[in-house]
């Protein structure tokens, strides 16, 4: 076993995190230095205030976005140290993204936009389709494959959504409002989903969310409050019944 494989390294990590956007003159300070980090397999949810900054925290830790100072480490990697391609390499290889609107290309059917990472990474056109064949199976759409996104509904786009992030089979995955636009069964049932897929891979997730119960069947809680990160509640294996 090779010793990052022994050692605890965090799949995601950020210090000394700072974004502040420029408006003309006037300077936004959106995250002030802070800290973070994701153990591998762990189920964390990041809560917080309308305009508090949820988005641009995923961002930045998403490559998507660079921080004004502080660092980002992939699977301990940092981010600023690696050119381009090397970064998009990193990214496709060890990330995943939701969002809240499901972001399919539309052209494209459901089994296309789930293979597309699996491709952009280089894996032959015949094997990334049976891999992405297999996990909309998985999220049952495997009687939706050939549909493109406007033939599918809210709940079984952010499926489709979910497959794409995690195809890959990705060190983490980030979600920004993954059910914001679904009603709660829907979102309950999209949630189920992810927590599954997370405890048969180990993919870590972080989920944005403004819904209570759903941040409280996570393993952590962590609100984003003044540009800064704090525990919101000690979630345990009893808040998953919630
Ligand atoms: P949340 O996702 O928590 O609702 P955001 O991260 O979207 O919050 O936004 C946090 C703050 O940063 C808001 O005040 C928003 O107006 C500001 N902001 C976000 N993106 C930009 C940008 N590109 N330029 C200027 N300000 C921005
Ligand atoms: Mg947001």
């Amino acid at each position: 076993m090779s010793d990052a494989a022994r050692s605890p390294t965090p799949v995601l990590e950020a210090c000394g995190l700072t974004k502040t956007f420029r408006q003309g003159p006037v300077e936004v300070p959106v995250l002030r230095g802070l800290d973070f980090a994701v153990p591998p397999g762990a189920r964390v949810a990041v809560i917080g205030a309308s305009g508090s900054g949820k988005s641009t925290l995923l961002h930045c830790l998403g490559g998507l976005d660079r921080p004004t100072a502080g660092t980002v480490r992939w699977v301990g990697q940092d981010v600023s140290t690696l050119g381009e391609g090397q970064r998009g390499q990193l990214r496709n290889r060890s990330l995943g993204f939701v969002y809240q609107l499901h972001h399919l290309l539309q052209e494209f059917t459901a089994v296309e936009n789930v293979a597309m990472p699996l491709l952009i990474g280089g894996l032959a056109p015949k094997e990334a389709r049976s891999r992405a064949e297999l996990l909309l199976e998985r999220v049952g759409l495997g009687h939706r494959l050939g549909h493109k996104p406007s033939e599918l509904s809210g709940g079984e786009r952010q499926r489709a959504a979910i497959a794409r992030a995690l195809v890959t089979r990705p060190a983490c995955v980030l979600a920004d409002e993954p059910t914001g636009n679904l009603d709660r069964h829907t979102a309950g049932m999209v949630y189920e989903l992810m927590l599954e897929l997370n405890a048969e891979i180990g993919t870590s997730l972080v989920i944005v969310t403004h819904d209570p119960l759903l941040a409280a069947r996570m393993d952590q809680i962590w609100r984003l409050d003044d540009g800064s990160l704090s525990p919101a509640a000690a979630a345990g294996p009893g808040a998953a019944e919630a």
